[in-house]
């Protein structure tokens, strides 16, 4: 019987249904523990707005953020930046000019460590310090968290959610940090990009400049396809937050929405988890 419960428990975690009050009942919380779509996690939004989010993480970088700030304005885009709180001390001035350009502002922790490892103080210094700084240097306070090293437990999501902010992951992953091809990471993106994807790039780590080639193409690419690129804020606006991962998912989860968005999503590749983040 418990079995049984939990089975369910994770299709119902799986297509997002269940109403928060649930997920304190013993077996939900073990679904949560195994199935990893946890309700508090965005990973994309489900709409059939042809709009999906750029977002860049690890920065601001003194060198790439303003040649991909650079592109971005000449394309007319705006994405969203989960920046490392020591980084914005060292280049106030670059967060700044992010916020003056529209951008919107994530925060990705004060010196991104692997915070599911970390003890309770230890996360809430690495979610305040890092949004004191962000806010200091733009004033804006970050509304959205994204962890390093795609690390991160209950105690995290508890810390982040009590402390006002949402969080963000992702529904593709660029891999760039893991790759020197444009072509690779583009392809990537604009084999897998669909309604209401979260898109994961990074603008500092290595060599980014191949990172902003790629973006380069994937803007070009899905403009011509009819896309429109927005915020994390925006994107939350115009659709139904969803902590399903990949395409088998959200292919479940469309099935229920609409019998269009089920026919056009069954031909898409299998998606791979993973990320550095
Ligand atoms: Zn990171």
């Amino acid at each position: 019987m418990p079995v049984f419960v939990g089975i369910l428990a994770i299709l119902a975690l799986a297509l997002n249904l269940l109403p928060p009050g649930l997920l304190d009942l013993p077996g939900f919380q073990w679904a949560q523990r195994w199935s990893g779509a946890d309700p508090r996690i965005v990973r994309w939004v489900n709409t059939e707005v042809k709009a999906v989010a750029l977002t860049f993480d690890d920065g601001p970088d003194p060198v790439y953020t303003p040649d991909l700030l650079e592109l971005l304005s000449a394309r007319k885009v705006k994405a969203t930046f989960f920046l490392i709180g020591k980084m914005v001390d060292a280049r106030p001035d670059l967060a700044r000019l992010l916020v003056l350009q529209g951008h919107e502002l994530g925060n990705h922790s004060y010196n991104h460590p692997p915070m599911a490892h970390l003890s309770r103080e230890e996360v809430d210094f690495q979610l305040q310090e890092a949004s004191k700084i962000i806010e200091k240097a733009t004033g804006m306070r970050p509304r959205y968290f994204r962890p390093p090293l795609n690390s991160h437990n209950d105690q995290l999501v508890s810390a982040v959610v009590s402390g006002g902010m949402t969080f963000i992951h992702w529904s593709v992953d660029s891999r760039d940090w893991e790759s020197n091809s444009v072509d690779g990471i583009a392809g990537r993106v604009l084999t897998h990009a669909q309604p209401g994807d979260i898109i994961l790039f990074h603008d500092h780590g290595g060599d980014r400049s191949v990172t902003i080639k790629a973006v380069e193409k994937v803007i070009d690419g899905l403009s011509a396809r009819g896309y429109v690129f927005v915020t994390i804020g925006e994107l939350l606006k115009i659709g139904r937050p969803a902590s399903v991962a990949g395409p088998e998912e959200r292919r479940l989860w469309r099935t229920r929405s609409s019998r269009e968005q089920r026919e056009r999503s069954t031909d898409r590749e299998v998606w791979s988890p993973g990320g550095r983040d």
